[in-house]
């Protein structure tokens, strides 16, 4: 039975979701009648929140009325989507994370300059679209088994990554380029954040019997930090969140559990699973004192930079819920 879990360190939402959710709220409080573009994070209760704010998600410019506010989130958005709200007469409120507006600006002058653009990434992910607005030639490559097909010889090359691909991967395309191209630019644009979370997810692995990953199911970089966990040899279960467990036995013998989170997960989720474990798969002392021990988990792990938002949040409610 399970005597302790452990919340691995840098987890919740990286500093770029995290503006873009607390420039949203500012707005609103500011009396602002305010929109995100598309969901701000992939993640019901914080949307709820938002909602709870008076900030609607909407999935186009045109369902925003003249003068409201709209936010562009973290992942940014192609130029003539910024365009076009000016020209709506809306107040953009550009929440695009610093690190994908230096992509931006990489690729633009790349382009410029005449490079044939290699771009590692998912290519419907959202990043990825708006950065094809930069790069509308760009060649959007993912798996290895692409690679050769889909990536030209070319006199001058440059390669270029979406934040949250993982640096193992972004390394081995550019090894392979080195053979496609007479020239090869490589800009990492790799996300510091990302790199520090899979360090930090794995320090965690290597201490506990078994990893719990929470994040979207399509999310790359939560699908690379389950990954990394079975390399590191300990075997890790993937949930959406806490409402995706309902079975005790899944923690088996296990006495110490880790959990991790994607950066689109907040920490108070990773708090939450924890706390299910223990309720329902502790032993009888760690399940009595369930909530103080999850509280103290989320307590060692949260750092200021790892925080949901700098800004007051309301209560979240009913995310914890016995076993099935
Ligand atoms: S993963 Fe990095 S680049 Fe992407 S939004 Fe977060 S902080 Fe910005």
């Amino acid at each position: 039975m399970v005597q302790d879990v452990r919340i691995a360190k840098r987890t919740g939402f990286c500093y770029g979701v995290r503006e873009a959710i607390d420039k949203a709220k500012e707005a609103s409080s500011a009396g602002k009648l305010t929109h995100t573009l598309g969901q701000v994070v992939h993640n019901e209760g914080v949307v709820r929140d938002l909602q709870d704010l008076g900030i609607q998600t909407v999935e186009t410019l045109d369902d925003v009325d003249r003068g409201a506010a709209v936010v562009i989130r973290a992942h940014g958005v192609r130029p003539d989507v910024m365009s076009r709200a000016e020209d709506r007469g809306l107040e953009i409120i550009d929440g695009t994370c610093t690190w994908v507006i230096q992509e931006q600006k990489e690729l633009r002058r790349l382009v410029e300059d005449g490079y044939t653009i290699v771009l590692l990434g998912t290519p419907k992910h959202p990043e990825v679209v708006g950065l094809l607005g930069f790069a509308p030639d760009a060649i959007v490559v993912d798996d290895e088994s692409e690679w050769e097909a889909a990536i030209p010889p070319r006199k001058r090359m440059a390669l270029l990554s979406q934040s949250t691909q993982p640096p193992w991967k972004f390394e081995k395309l550019a090894a392979f380029m080195v053979g496609r191209a007479h020239e090869l630019k490589i800009v990492n644009t790799v996300c510091p954040v990302t790199i520090r979370r899979q360090q930090d997810t794995l320090d965690t692995a290597g201490e506990v019997d078994l990893m719990v990953v929470v994040g979207g199911r399509s999310s790359a970089n939560t699908k690379e930090l389950t990954r990394l966990c079975e390399i590191a040899g300990t075997e890790a279960i993937q949930i959406e969140s806490v409402r995706d467990l309902s079975d005790p036995s899944l923690f088996g013998t296990a006495a110490v559990v880790g959990v991790t989170g994607g950066t689109s997960t907040p920490i108070e989720d990773l708090r939450d699973v924890a706390e299910w474990i223990l309720a329902n798969a502790g032993t009888p002392e760690a399940s009595a004192h369930a909530a103080e021990l999850a509280h103290a988990a989320l307590e060692r792990a949260a750092t200021p930079a790892g925080r949901t938002t700098s800004l007051p949040t309301p209560a979240r409610t009913g995310a914890v819920s016995g076993a099935a």
